[in-house]
């Protein structure tokens, strides 16, 4: 077999062929001949093989949390159902970082106190500020205005898996930061790199509905024509209260434009243009991190709460621990609420064994690698399950004339 057919087969190049690479960066962490480089392109990051220097060793692919969709994932398949842990609503007792932060801080309020208490040398995180700020930096907060600087999300690509280099070269003990699939990414790291499992002592992750494309926050930001993306500096997707504003500033913290997220940002940016990879993901709610994080959406937290407050889910004892020490010494301030509530926030994104993303897997199977077996489960959830029953209600209620009775 000559070099670029075994290179098909081993490295990631098929997951780059194939579009449903999430840009998460764990290839980059373990490639031994360095021949993989991350691309910050127009919309998404992703990464491109030298092939002159590839070796074929396939630990790329090994690490890949996208490979799963290369050898046809069952549709119908769901996360395995995990024992829910413990839950909380959660702010920072300081109020300028919450008021900052997504939604109540609670990430960067654990993070400040694990480095103040010495738990913790520094934090992989994620900042759009400097000259090219569509370009999300991944980098390690080793103090407390780098970790400031960091506050909030990000709703462009960003690759934190990359930091996870300078880990490995400087010994200490760190919190990783990032969306579902990079926790997996680093999960997968972790078993082949044991320095990495000693060094990430937690690692806390969102929920995650998707990534979208660098392209979807510069039109929006061009669009009526009062900004161009050359005089931005920085980005804030969130921030300002609860549930946030859209704000983006200038040269000297000059604020440019200012949107609010609800009826905003969150359909202009947040909801378009995700990688192809979201569209067939099944880990939303981060399963491999010690905790998981999201916003409490409920009507009555968008009609009462103004400043904001975190929805968590411990995964882990560690994750417990490190929650339970941020409460007792008082840089977070919690209410206990049941699974159940957490589970409310964002159940949309709970993909179980009848959830509709499974035809959209189908599909991409079909048509992206002609995989026949996945015309009848299509047919199932597209036809049976979706169409044929709604037409079925739907043609019945109308020819009904005693549809009530
Ligand atoms: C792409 C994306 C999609 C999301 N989708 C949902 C959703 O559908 N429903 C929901 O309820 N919640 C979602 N969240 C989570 C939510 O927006 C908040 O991030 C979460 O509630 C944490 O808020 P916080 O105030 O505790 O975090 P903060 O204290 O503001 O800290 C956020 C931390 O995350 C890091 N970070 C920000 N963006 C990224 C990123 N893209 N990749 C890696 N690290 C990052 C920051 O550097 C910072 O350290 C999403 C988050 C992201 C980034
Ligand atoms: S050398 Fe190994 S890890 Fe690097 S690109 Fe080739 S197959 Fe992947
Ligand atoms: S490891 Fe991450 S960045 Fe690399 S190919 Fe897979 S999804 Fe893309
Ligand atoms: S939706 Fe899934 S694949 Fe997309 S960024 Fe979130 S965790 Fe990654």
């Amino acid at each position: 077999m000559n070099k670029r057919a075994k290179l098909k087969i081993k490295s990631i190049d098929p997951i780059i062929r194939q579009k449903i690479c999430c840009g998460c960066g764990a290839c980059t962490v373990i490639c031994p001949t360095s021949c993989i480089n991350l691309i910050y392109g127009q919309k998404y990051n992703f990464p491109q093989v030298d092939s002159d220097r590839c070796s074929s060793c396939g630990k790329c692919l090994k690490v890949c949390p996208s490979a799963f969709l290369l050898y046809g994932a069952d549709p119908g398949s769901a996360d395995e159902p995990q024992e829910p842990g413990d839950c909380y609503l959660v702010h920072c007792a300081d109020e300028r970082v919450r008021l900052d932060a997504a939604s109540g801080g609670f990430i960067t309020g654990l993070i400040l106190h694990l480095m103040d208490k010495g738990a913790v040398d520094g934090a992989i995180v994620a900042r759009c500020e400097g000259e090219t700020p569509l370009i999300a930096e991944s980098f390690i907060a080793r103090n407390r205005d780098a970790v400031l600087s960091s506050c909030g999300s990000k709703y462009v690509p960003v690759s934190n898996c990359t930091a996870l280099r300078e880990v490995l070269q400087r010994p200490g003990r760190y919190i990783f930061i990032g969306t579902p699939c990079m926790i997996e990414g680093l999960t997968k790291l972790q078993n082949f790199m044991p320095a990495l499992k000693e060094r990430i002592v937690l690692s806390v992750g969102f929920v995650c509905s998707g990534m979208a494309s660098r392209i979807s926050t510069k039109n929006y930001i061009e669009n009526d024509g009062k900004v161009s993306i050359r005089d931005v500096r920085r980005i804030a997707y969130r921030g300002d209260g609860w549930p946030g504003r859209f704000r983006v500033f200038g040269k000297n913290g000059s604020l440019l434009m200012d949107r609010p997220y609800i009826g905003g940002s969150l359909v202009h940016v947040v909801s378009r243009d995700h990688y192809l990879r979201c569209e067939n993901c099944l880990d939303h709610w981060a399963h491999f991190s010690d905790i998981v994080v999201s916003d409490p959406w409920t009507a009555q937290m968008m009609k009462n709460e103004t400043i904001g407050r975190s929805a968590v889910m411990v995964r882990t004892r560690r994750g417990k621990e490190s929650i339970e020490s941020g409460i007792r010494q008082g840089g977070l301030i919690a209410d206990p609420i049941t699974a159940e509530e957490m589970f409310s926030f964002n159940r949309h994104l709970v993909i179980d064994s009848r959830h509709p993303r499974h035809s959209w897997m189908a599909i991409y199977q079909l048509i992206f690698f002609r995989r026949m077996r996945y015309l009848l489960p299509l047919f199932k959830y597209l036809a049976v399950k979706r169409t044929i029953t709604g037409l079925r209600t739907t043609l019945n209620a109308f020819f009904d004339k005693k549809y009530y009775l």
